[in-house]
């Protein structure tokens, strides 16, 4: 135990946090959002003996989420480890473009953060601080927002997403409601994708879960060029969606909205923080799918991972741990960043469904694998070669002769920009 004169300079006279700062813990985690939740209550239960603090600047853990995963993007034991978290599964979802639809068989879950919220905190306790946020955090301790000083043998670093360079990625952008209906909506399972709408500001599509027979979230959600979110644009798109569809809002429950960077050049991936930094966790870690911007799958194995493996709960270790773990994880992601550059770059925006709805008229098999970040170099031949119509062939060439020499963004750059005002015009709406 600290004496008094040590424990003084940890804290800043009459903190709320003067006991938090006298105690010696083993682990502090930063941020308690998915990925550091998650990995709180892992140690919980597979090492009820460290003294582990989770600390979060907002008052709920988790914020305003819906984190959605389909069973074979993780182990069955993770799906049975993440059930109670679950709002609802679904045997199957569909996908909708103007000129194909396809259920894809298979569970699918959804998480919400309230139920997220709730469980961890029963699950833990004492062992959260919640608005609480943190001015400065170190390998080995963080400065609270009063200047209080927490120490520990280790600090995880999962504050969630870092910002990234803008010039080397596209974006995904959300604006989602929970509604109650007057009516039944007739959904009977997920839409993950309903792309019969009309293309603006990239690729879009509304995302549907219902929940009961009158409850749906429903999310606008656009593969876009830029991350500009107008709050009154999107809510006039979700009103005239929902219009469009003959329902009848009662009431919108929540709302929740982001915008994700969507890597298109290597500088553009989070990379896993050094071995001079604090070791990171989820978003912050880098742990994230560069095409789909989801981190739920690659974080669950990665804590999984680090907590099955980890011998000994000091920096270093999880550090070189964590930086393992990435790369393990990311071994794959200069493909999917090539994926990301024929997605945004080789067709006009308003042309980027017909690179999807390829997708999605692959076999069930190749697309659980490439939500996993799986691929077969197989499945890489199939995803690269026959083109999607309406892509222009030059410019997918290009986009692959990029991955091979920066040189060629140029010529790609030029490409796009010759596309005239009049011919996008012409293409506009002609889905
Ligand atoms: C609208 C939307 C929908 C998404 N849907 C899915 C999905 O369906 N499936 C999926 O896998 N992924 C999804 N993602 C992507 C990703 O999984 C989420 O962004 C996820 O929340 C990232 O988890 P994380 O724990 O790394 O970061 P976050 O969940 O963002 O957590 C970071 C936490 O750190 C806290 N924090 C930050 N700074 C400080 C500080 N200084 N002091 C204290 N606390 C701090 C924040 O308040 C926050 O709670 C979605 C993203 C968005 C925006």
């Amino acid at each position: 135990m600290r004496n008094l004169r040590d424990f003084r300079s940890k804290s800043p006279e009459s903190s709320q946090y003067a006991e938090f700062a006298q105690r010696r813990w083993d682990l502090l985690i930063v941020g308690g959002g998915l990925a550091g939740g998650l990995l709180a209550l892992k140690l919980r239960e597979k090492r009820p003996d460290l003294r582990v603090l989770l600390l979060e600047k907002a008052p709920t853990l988790g914020g305003e989420h819906t984190w959605s995963f389909h069973s074979s993007d993780l182990d069955p034991e993770q799906v049975a480890w993440l059930k109670p978290f679950v709002k609802k599964s679904w045997p199957r979802v569909t996908v909708q473009f103007p000129d194909f639809e396809r259920t894809i068989e298979g569970g699918y879950h959804s998480i919400s953060s309230s139920r997220f919220d709730t469980l961890i905190r029963a699950r833990l306790g004492q062992s959260i601080l919640v608005s609480c946020p943190i001015r400065e955090v170190m390998r080995d301790e963080v400065v609270l927002k009063d200047g209080t000083r927490l120490e520990a043998s280790c600090v995880i670093d999962a504050r969630g997403w870092l910002p990234t360079d803008e010039t080397k990625c596209a974006f995904q952008k959300f604006t989602g409601w929970d509604v109650r209906l007057s009516e039944h909506h007739g959904l009977k399972h997920p839409v993950i994708m309903d792309a019969t709408c009309s293309q603006s500001d990239g690729y879009r599509f509304f995302y549907l879960l219902p929940w009961d027979n009158r409850r749906v979230l429903i999310e606008d959600t656009r593969y876009s060029d830029s991350p500009s979110l107008v709050e009154e644009d999107e809510e006039a798109a979700l009103r005239s969606y929902i219009e469009s569809k003959g329902w009848r809002v009662e009431e919108i429950e929540r709302r929740e909205k982001g915008v994700l960077p969507i890597p298109l050049f290597r500088e553009a991936l989070i990379r896993s923080p050094g071995v001079a930094e604090p070791p990171a966790i989820g978003a912050r870690g880098g742990f994230v799918h560069p095409v789909t911007g989801y981190s739920l799958p690659r974080t669950l194995r990665s804590i999984d991972a680090l907590v099955e493996n980890c011998t000994k709960w000091e920096v270093t270790t999880v550090t070189n741990q964590l930086i393992d773990l990435h790369q393990k994880e990311s071994a794959g992601d200069g493909f999917f960043l090539l994926l990301n550059r024929m997605l945004f770059r080789a067709p006009t925006p308003v042309r980027r469904w017909k690179v999807l709805r390829r997708f999605y008229s692959f076999e069930q098999g190749l697309i659980e694998r490439f939500y996993r970040g799986a691929l077969r170099r197989s499945d890489r031949v199939r995803l690269l070669f026959g083109r999607a119509p309406g892509v222009p062939i030059l410019r997918a060439f290009f986009c692959i002769l990029e991955s091979l020499t920066p040189m060629a963004h140029e010529p790609v750059k030029a490409l796009i920009a010759r596309e005239s005002p009049a011919r996008l015009s012409e293409k506009r709406g002609s889905v």
